[in-house]
Order: structure tokens, then sequence, then C-alpha cells
């Protein structure tokens, strides 16, 4: 879909227009926020934090209720309930949570004032961009229920994400 076409179909979803550029994240609505994040579901992998340093490691470990196929979350609304460690990023927490999530991470990127990349949704106007760009971890993870915590370590991504 061409620019143009994004642009329209941010209007129609009622999100306005450029929002990301023109606005910090403590101004957008709901529907601009959920439409800033990228689906690359990097936030949704399991992270090992290093005792004496704080320092957090990703790794190709997916939390149980994320779908591999989609980079989705499978149950959106009730993630909080369900998923004790799930961290849901909000006004509230943006400097202390937006630290350790990835430096791709369009929240993270808005936050630091920089520009959102040309795979990115918004930008591109195709929800797959992310993924051919291999941006998203789609099809390079594994399900948590499928590794023992103690084998977790085995699967730390090395590169930074
Ligand atoms: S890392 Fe950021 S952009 Fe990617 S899925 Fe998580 S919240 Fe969305
Ligand atoms: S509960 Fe959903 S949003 Fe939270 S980490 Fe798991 S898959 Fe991601």
């Amino acid at each position: 879909m061409s620019r143009g076409g994004q642009t329209k179909r941010a209007a129609r979803e009622g999100l306005r227009k450029d929002f990301w550029r023109r606005f910090p994240l403590e101004e957008l609505t709901r529907p601009e926020w959920e439409a800033l994040c990228d689906g690359c579901a990097k936030c949704c992998l399991i992270k090992l934090e290093d005792e004496d340093t704080g320092a957090v490691a990703y790794t190709r470990v997916a939390c149980r209720l994320l779908d591999l196929g989609t980079c989705r979350c499978g149950n959106y609304p009730l993630r909080r309930q369900l998923v004790r460690g799930c961290v849901v990023l909000d006004r509230d927490n943006l400097e202390t949570v937006l630290s350790w999530m990835p430096r791709t991470c369009a929240y993270r990127l808005v936050h630091e004032g920089r520009a959102l990349e040309p795979w990115h949704p918004l930008i591109s106007g195709d929800p797959e961009s992310v993924h051919r760009a291999g941006i998203s971890l789609r099809g390079r993870m594994v399900a948590e229920y499928e590794v023992p915590e103690e084998d977790w370590e085995d699967f730390v991504i090395e590169e930074e994400i």
C-alpha cells in the first residue's frame, strides 16, 4: 500500500495524521497508542536478568501466550491476568520499561525523538513489512512450554535486538 493509502487508512481508523511525529507518547489517544506497536513481538520474548549487573538478555523463547505465527498476543485483553510476568507499557512506567525494550521498539523510538523505520507498518502501510524486514522474530522463536526453564540460557540472543 502506498503512503497515501496509509494516510487514508489512518484517517479511517481515527488516527491523527503522522501522530507519531507530532505528539509525545503521553498525548497519544488509545487507538494511536495501539497502532504504534509494530507487531515485532520482541517484548514477548523471555528475558533473563543478570543478578549482579541488572543487564537484561533476550532469549528466543516466547511467552506461552504468544501466537508464534502472527506474533500477536493470544489474549491481549486478559494478558496481565493470564501471564504474571507480562509487563504492560503505559504512560506511568515509560522510563522504567523503555530502558530495557528492544532498540527497534516504536515506543522507544518515539520517546527518544527518533523516526520510525521504513518497515514500520505505519510507514509502509503493510503489517507484514516488519516480518519481511527481518525485524520480528517470526520463524525463529520457540514456545515457552517447549523449553524447560533451566535451558532458557541456551536460547539467549547474543546480538542487540
Ligand atoms: S517491542 Fe515495542 S513495537 Fe515491538 S511488539 Fe513490543 S511494544 Fe510493540
Ligand atoms: S501475555 Fe501476551 S503481551 Fe504479555 S508477554 Fe505474553 S504474549 Fe506478550
